[in-house]
């Protein structure tokens, strides 16, 4: 996996916050809005070029978290404010590893 794979998650992640907001929208307008179907083909089409086994946790987190990625800042998961191991600083900054939070499960990313 590469971070490229990360880019794209977090695209992904910021269509499906679109979509949700879109939904409460539709929810207080009474009808279906324009806009939707189109967030929607670009959730989907973007999914396509993420690797299914990433895809897979970022869904399945998504049930429990509206952000599944989170930021890193100071060894600091911003997710749930837990310290992360001094070991993961060097994987999770490099381009080939995805790695996730040991408390809460999110996928980090590291802030340059
Ligand atoms: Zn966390």
């Amino acid at each position: 996996m590469t971070k490229n794979q990360l880019e794209l998650l977090v695209l992904y992640q910021d269509i499906s916050m679109m979509l949700l907001e879109a939904e409460q929208e539709e929810k207080k307008a009474g009808f279906k809005l324009k806009g939707r179907e189109s967030l929607e083909k670009a959730r989907d089409d973007l999914g396509k070029r993420i690797e299914t086994r990433l895809l897979r946790t970022f869904q399945r987190l998504n049930t429990r978290y509206i952000r599944v990625i989170a930021p890193v800042q100071d060894g600091t998961c911003l997710g749930c404010f837990a310290r992360l191991p001094t070991s993961y600083e060097a994987s999770g900054r490099s381009d080939q590893t995805i790695m996730t939070c040991e408390q809460c499960g999110r996928i980090l990313y590291w802030i340059e």
